[in-house]
């Protein structure tokens, strides 16, 4: 392998913060990894620590965007419908028998842009379907999963085109490692004092107990009623196999469910959205009785447009969540055209599904149950930035009074 332009010692405070922190892997327990080719120092690194850290079987699979590119380029028009269900259903019983998941994400965030929106779209909903079992064992929490970053060329070509390759690699791998925590000396001591911080937060919430937010800032004055029963979450929390895992490096924020049909008003994103290879920019929004009735951006917006028309969820919002303006992610003053991390630098909204952890003992909560109380469902789940140095919030209680959350996009 040739060496890496930045220092490798991060790289494995980075594979162990993953295993220790991030996923929690536990004595026994098997992994599976999904990576980019081009992560293959970071998942090498990863598999040795998960085995030291006594690992049963550790499966990393591997994609490559060229070969994605390929398929738009060659496939005949049948492709498109297709997945890989077995896959899918294989990992839905990996992680029935108790599996652990890590994604490691760095693939180029504009990948599939000159590629034809409609079979992307096509391609997209395929997969989701496909995905379903496997995804619900995730999105229900019932394993312990995390997400984790690799510096790739093309990711860091995109953030940085005015350097060469290797200048371009190093930066990003630094911004990385500094969100990620793995640029200090002991990142797992980092990450205890952090979750500690987010818990915080996320009880004073709870305490709370609003009924809705009010965001304000430039083109949003938007209503998010929260889900009856809704809890909050930051940080490491744990799966209901009983293992405590952070589920995103790096992670910033509070969130929880808002309530599928109280969303009014309109909002404007403060971020492109980078979604699937397509680059989404200045989207405005504006919602009625929960429904996105209106939908607009200036780049991307056929994109946006076949998104929210996925399924009748797929317009509704499955989670809000709070991030201050000023994070180690947003002081860093960089675009990441990666929802990992830029969703971690202002606060946020998703379109489509929402968590069952974010009720009131949600693991016991039938779908209907989820569904009664205001939990939306749908294959998505986009997130797309709505906070910035401006944005203030307001929450408001059931009986109509209101308390400062946010001003000018700090917690007040
Ligand atoms: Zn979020
Ligand atoms: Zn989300």
């Amino acid at each position: 392998m040739t060496d890496l332009p930045f220092d490798s010692a991060h790289l494995d405070r980075l594979a162990e913060a993953a295993v220790k922190t991030g996923v929690n892997l536990q004595p026994g327990q098997d992994l599976i990894i999904t990576a980019p080719v081009e992560a293959l120092p970071l998942v090498r690194r990863i598999v040795a620590v998960a085995y030291r850290a006594g690992a049963g079987l550790v499966t990393p699979l591997l994609s490559d965007g060229q070969c994605a590119i390929a398929r738009y380029e060659n496939a005949n028009d049948d492709s498109f419908d297709k997945a890989a269900d077995w896959l899918y259903q294989g990992m839905a019983k990996a992680y029935e028998g108790n599996a652990a998941r890590m994604a490691i994400v760095g693939e180029d965030p504009m990948l599939l842009s000159e590629c034809d929106p409609a079979k992307v779209a096509r391609a997209g909903k395929a997969n989701s379907i496909a995905y379903k079992p496997a995804l619900e064992k995730i999105s229900t929490f019932q394993i312990n999963w995390t997400i984790v970053s690799y510096p790739t060329v093309a990711w860091a070509k995109r953030m940085f085109p005015e350097l060469d390759d290797t200048a371009a690699v190093k930066k990003l791998a630094d911004a990385i490692f500094s969100a990620s925590r793995v640029d200090t000396p002991d990142p797992v001591a980092a990450w205890a004092e952090h979750n500690a911080t987010l818990h915080a937060k996320a009880r004073w919430l709870n305490d709370e107990r609003f009924s809705a937010l009010h965001f304000t800032g430039p083109g949003t004055d938007l209503t998010v009623g929260l889900a009856d029963d809704h809890e909050w979450h930051g940080g490491a929390s744990m799966a209901q196999n009983g293992v405590t895992c952070n589920p995103n490096m790096p992670t910033e924020e509070v969130f929880t469910t808002p309530h599928a049909v109280r969303i009014n008003g309109t909002v404007r994103a403060t971020k492109p959205l980078s979604h699937q290879g397509s680059l989404i920019e200045n989207i405005e929004m504006t919602f009625k009785d929960g429904q996105a009735i209106e939908a607009r951006a200036t780049r991307g917006e056929a994109v946006l447009q076949e998104l929210i028309k996925t399924d009748p969820g797929a317009n509704r919002l499955g989670e809000v969540a709070l991030v201050p303006h000023r994070s180690p992610i947003s002081d860093s003053g960089l675009l990441f055209f990666n929802t990992l991390f830029d969703e971690n630098a202002a606060c946020h909204i998703a379109l489509g599904q929402c968590y069952s952890k974010c009720f009131l003992n949600g693991a016991s909560l039938s779908e209907e149950e989820i569904a009664e109380k205001g939990g939306n469902t749908s294959m998505i789940h986009v997130d797309w930035m709505i906070g910035g140095p401006q944005t203030d919030i307001d929450g408001i209680r059931a009986d109509g009074t209101r308390v400062a959350v946010f001003r000018n996009g700090g917690w007040v």
